[in-house]
C-alpha cells in the first residue's frame, strides 16, 4: 500500500496566542471529513492537542503544546522528533511580547532544532490594535543571529477566520518535504 512521508510539526507559543485555534482551522481546511469543534469553545491548551493532515504526498502530524510557564519546560522533550516548528504570537498582546520573545529565543537556541524550519505566525490580525509583521520583526530582531540560515517566515494570520493559514501550511510543506 502507498505510504505517505510523515513529518512532525510542533505548534509552540505562549498560552492564549491562538495555537489550538490555528490547529483546528488547519484541520478544518485540510481534512475533508473533519467537522471540527466550535472555534468559540476553544480554551487555552493544558497538555497536548494533536492533529494530522495530508497535503499532497506528505502527512503532517501536529503537536500543539501548552504555553504556560510550567508547560514550556516540556517543549524540548519534543524537539528531537520535530521536522518543523510553528510559533504563534498574539499580535495584540504587547505586554507579553517580551515574554514571547524570550520563550522563542530559548526555543531556537536548542541544538536539537538546528536547521528546522520556523513559521512564525503574527496572529489575531483581525483586531484593530494588533502589531504588524514589521513591528513583530523589529521586536524579535535580536533573535536573527540565532535563527541563522534556517528557513523562517513571519506570516500574518487570523486563526479565528483562517486568514493566512493556507499560506503558512503550504510554506511549511515546501520546507520539510
Ligand atoms: P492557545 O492557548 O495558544 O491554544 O490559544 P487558543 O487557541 O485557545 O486561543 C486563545 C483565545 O484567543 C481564544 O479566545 C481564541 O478564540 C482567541 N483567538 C485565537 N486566534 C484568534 C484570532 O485570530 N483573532 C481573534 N480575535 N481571536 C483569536
Amino acid at each position: 500500500m502507498f505510504q505517505k512521508d510523515e513529518y512532525c510539526i510542533l505548534i509552540l507559543g505562549l498560552d492564549n496566542a491562538g495555537k489550538t485555534t490555528f490547529l483546528e482551522q488547519t484541520k478544518t481546511k485540510f481534512s475533508k471529513n473533519y467537522k471540527g469543534m466550535s472555534l468559540s469553545k476553544i480554551t487555552t491548551t493544558v497538555g497536548l492537542n494533536i492533529g494530522t493532515i495530508d497535503v499532497g504526498k506528505a502527512r503532517l502530524m501536529f503537536w500543539d503544546l501548552g504555553g504556560q510557564d510550567e508547560l514550556q519546560s516540556l517543549w524540548d522533550k519534543y524537539y528531537a522528533e520535530s521536522h518543523g516548528v510553528i510559533y504563534v504570537i498574539d499580535s495584540t498582546d504587547e505586554e507579553r511580547l517580551g515574554e514571547s520573545k524570550n520563550a522563542f529565543e530559548k526555543m531556537i537556541s536548542s541544538e536539537a532544532l538546528e536547521g528546522v524550519p520556523l513559521l512564525v505566525l503574527a496572529n489575531k490580525q483581525d483586531l484593530e490594535n494588533c502589531l504588524s509583521v514589521p513591528d513583530i520583526k523589529t521586536a524579535f530582531s535580536d533573535c536573527a543571529p540565532k535563527i541563522g540560515k534556517r528557513d523562517c517566515l513571519v506570516q500574518p494570520c487570523t486563526a479565528l477566520t483562517g486568514q493566512g493559514v493556507n499560506e503558512g501550511i503550504e510554506w511549511m510543506v515546501k520546507c520539510v518535504v
